[in-house]
């Protein structure tokens, strides 16, 4: 899959220089990222890219948790610690929560993690129950999906879902149908990770129809500049979700500038990769453009609990005094 010798990759570090030159100014919005499995590195170079900010849902980290402790644990450190390593860097950081599909699967536990949800989504920087829905179609997951529908209704939120990669068309469809039944308003619903398959039944449906740029897989670049194409740029979110996996967090950057290739005109990239995403979630009423037009000078002197992005000996960035680390 990804086995570049080092010419190659220096190659392409230099045509990726390139192509984000043709972005130079634009500013991003990754509404699903998911940053606690990055590095500083990432952070820098999303920075450097033009993303100005990030919702990072919270979602399965690889292998099963096996308490109730280190899901308080991973909620904590969403809106706390990563929230701060992303202000290291000048990028604002949004979170949501929730229990994910396929965690849902362990009832006992996601028992649990039902009683610690509402005492996480009404905390600052937590824009959305997600992200939740179907992984394998089970009983246990559409239980948790439903019951997370209703405290998302409760507490007035946006609902980042999370559709199956397997039997898509169908798990999407059914993630659908479930939120309206809920009696869910599907403006307040960003159904994720859609294909050309999806896509137009969620946008007739009125949901907004997110897409996840994936490196090496189909739904690379091209295809998300001919999907624009055809349907515009009207509730369309473009995103990276980049994790502990084979991901790109400079996905959104990328594929805009490819739009840019494309001859797609400024206004519709923006749009797809910046605004519709601060107009599904500022419905959360915890995030609005002026949050995003402030700028954040950066302080890596900064200490978050005691702790800061340095290491022994590092010199911090100050915009203050313009100190860069060298
Ligand atoms: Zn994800």
């Amino acid at each position: 899959m990804c086995n570049y010798n080092e010419r190659d990759r220096a190659s392409m570090g230099q045509r990726v220089a390139l192509e984000l030159d043709l972005v130079k100014g634009f500013r991003f919005f990754d509404p699903h990222i998911h940053m606690v499995s990055r590095t500083t590195d990432d952070y820098q170079a999303m920075a450097d890219a033009g993303v100005v900010a990030v919702i990072e849902p919270a979602f399965w980290v690889g292998q099963p948790r096996t308490g109730i402790d280190t899901f308080r644990d991973y909620y904590s450190s969403l809106i706390g610690w990563e929230r701060f390593r992303a202000s290291q860097f000048g990028i604002k950081h949004f979170c949501t929560i929730g229990l994910n599909s396929r965690e849902a699967n362990n009832e006992a536990l996601a028992e649990e993690v039902m009683e610690l949800l509402p005492f996480f989504i009404y905390k600052e920087g937590v824009v959305g129950v997600g992200e939740i829905g179907f992984d394998d179609q089970t009983a246990a997951e559409e239980k948790y999906y439903r019951l997370q529908l209703e405290l998302a209704k409760e507490a007035g939120l946006p609902v980042q879902v999370h559709t199956p990669h397997r039997d898509k068309t169908k798990g999407t469809s059914r993630s659908m149908d479930i939120a309206l039944e809920h009696g869910l308003d599907p403006g307040m619903v960003i159904i994720d990770h859609n294909t050309e398959e999806t896509v137009k039944e969620v946008l007739d449906k009125g949901f907004w129809a997110a897409f996840t740029i994936y490196p090496f897989t189909k739904m690379g670049n091209e295809r998300m500049v001919e999907i624009v194409k055809q349907y515009g740029p009207e509730r369309i979110l473009v995103n990276s979700a980049a994790d502990w996996g084979i991901s790109d967090p400079l996905a959104v950057p990328k594929t805009a500038a490819l739009m840019v290739k494309s001859g797609l005109p400024k206004a519709t990239i923006e749009q797809v990769c910046y605004q519709n995403a601060v107009a599904a979630f500022s419905q959360s009423g915890q995030l609005d453009e002026a949050m995003l037009n402030e700028k954040t000078s950066i302080d890596q002197g900064k200490k978050f609990a005691g702790n800061s992005v340095l290491r022994g000996g590092q010199q911090p960035r100050r915009d203050a005094d313009s100190i860069i680390i060298s």
